[in-house]
């Protein structure tokens, strides 16, 4: 080993790219940059069924999406090749027949009725269910014939009763008694290995120091460490992430919603703020600070201040953040980004721009702007007639009111349509009012359609001459019936 830091992102490709993947990712590659070392991205779908090319796209493209770049693996090639578990099978035999060669592992022959018997004795009489070793007491010969004769068998493991202990970065010593647990199945024939087998065996072949994944994988911990012994493979560091809880403080699932990092994207999260906010979920700076680039968190970033107790995935901490890295954004770029949320339409770019500027203070995340901004884009609005009137206005005089606003409007020159104006003529007649809700409600209803939205200055010079009059008609005929 050369020394330096190598930490990897394994993931299994059988379902969308989730939050926890994208924490678990993060970290190491934060470690891995903190340390000056590398980053590897491996794919592990040895479960065949289960895994989808789909899945493991939606896993690179979403990675690449948060910028967290990997030195080697899938699509980037390395030293190591290939990177992904279903194109190592070779290397995997190769380890799998050493270890039944040396009698570590053995062939089972034991049906899953039988299986299903002995777990069921086992727990009837109050014992933990595991596998009772019957056919570790096989020859080789009596393996090699009944494999020659067709029988379908898995490969076991051995598993040494003994105790083990492992230091863990995060947690300090585990310790794990290993009579609790039967010879593990580490594949299912020698072309089929399972996880815990050639987790092992990649960690090693591709040199990675640091093993930084969730706490769900503590329990299979000492399987691995046994089966590195067994080969005779140095030992890896290991750090176990705490558990990302939801509000409730229950594991964070799918019943806490779709977790997928491109149903975040989808809704208008931004990179930059997903990463601050994940980094978050576990690790924090030691004081109050809370908003982070990728490069500050690599700075800052450390093992030790990684938390033993579960983090809880609070939305409105990550809304709050990408609320603030919107109002960061300078308008040109947060246009841009906004654009898919809003309908396609002929308006000029500068228009588009003050649209998104009159929400920049007050987006939590960019999809809300197709709904707070669609009436910029429609021909005719439509609302009931009574959000038209002003608390106990009635029919008449919200009538009267908008056919004065035309008026006084109505003769504005194209090139005086500003707010300012609009504001200068329409200001002091409303100040004249009981209440400026008089004229600036209805008004403002009439432009926009709805009971909330920026002030009528701002949307009529949006909007222009032409359409902001055609607007207040059109009210007019609705106050009307
Ligand atoms: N393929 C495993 C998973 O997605 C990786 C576990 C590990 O990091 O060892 O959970």
């Amino acid at each position: 080993m050369n020394g330096k830091v190598r930490t990897r992102i394994a993931p299994s490709p059988t379902g969308f790219a989730h939050m926890g993947n994208a924490r678990t990712a993060l970290f190491n590659y934060l470690f891995a940059k903190k340390e000056g070392g590398e980053f590897i991205l491996r794919i592990e779908d040895t479960d065949k069924e289960r895994s989808k090319k789909e899945y493991e796209q939606d896993i690179l493209d979403n990675f690449r999406w948060l910028g967290l770049k990997w030195d080697e693996g899938i699509e980037k090639g390395g030293p190591y090749e290939p990177y992904r578990q279903s194109e190592r099978t070779e290397l995997y035999k190769k380890y799998l027949t050493k270890l039944l060669e040396e009698g570590r592992a053995y062939w089972c022959f034991c049906t899953a009725e039988e299986l299903e018997a002995q777990r069921a004795h086992q727990i009837s009489l109050g014992e933990a269910p595991r596998y009772k070793g019957i056919c570790r007491n096989l020859s080789r010969q009596e393996q090699e014939k009944r494999l020659a004769a067709g029988e379908r068998g898995v490969i076991r493991f051995i598993l040494e009763p003994k105790g083990i202990a492992f230091q863990d970065l995060i947690r300090g010593e585990i310790k794990f008694d290993t009579t609790l647990l039967g010879d593990a199945v580490i594949a299912k024939d020698l072309e089929t290995p399972l996880y815990n087998f050639t987790v092992v065996v990649d960690d090693f072949e591709m040199q990675i120091t640091h093993v930084i994944r969730g706490e769900e994988h503590i329990a299979n911990t000492p399987r691995q460490i046994l089966i590195q012994q067994a080969l005779a493979l140095p030992g890896v560091q290991y750090a176990h992430l705490p558990l990302l809880l939801g509000e409730d403080r229950t594991k964070l699932s799918k019943r806490h919603g779709d977790n997928s990092i491109r149903k975040f994207r989808e809704q208008g999260y931004l990179p930059e703020a997903v990463v601050n906010f994940l980094a978050l979920l576990g690790w924090n700076p030691g004081d109050e600070r809370e908003i982070f680039s990728m490069e500050q968190l690599i700075k800052e970033f450390s093992l030790e201040r990684i938390q033993k107790g579960g983090a809880i995935f609070n939305l409105q901490r990550l809304d709050w953040i990408n609320g603030l890295y919107i109002r960061q954004m300078p308008l040109e770029e947060l246009t841009e980004i906004c654009k898919p949320y809003l309908p396609e339409h002929p308006m000029d770019l500068e228009k588009k721009k003050k649209i998104v500027a009159l929400y920049q203070e007050r987006l939590k995340k960019l999809s809300e702007i197709a709904e707070l901004a669609d009436f910029f884009f429609k021909d005719a609005l439509e609302y009931p007639r009574e959000l038209l009137y002003w608390k106990e206005a009635t029919t008449e005089q919200t009538k009267e009111m908008l056919g004065k606003i035309h008026e006084l409007i109505g003769g504005v020159g194209e090139s005086d349509w500003t707010k300012e104006n609009l504001e200068k003529i329409l200001m002091p007649e409303a100040e004249k009012l009981q209440n400026r809700g008089y004229m600036l409600w209805p008004l403002r209803v009439a432009l926009s359609g709805k009971k909330a939205s920026p002030g009528p200055f701002e949307i009529a010079e949006i909007l222009g001459k032409e359409q902001t009059l055609q607007r207040i008609k059109q009210a007019i005929t609705i106050s009307k019936v």
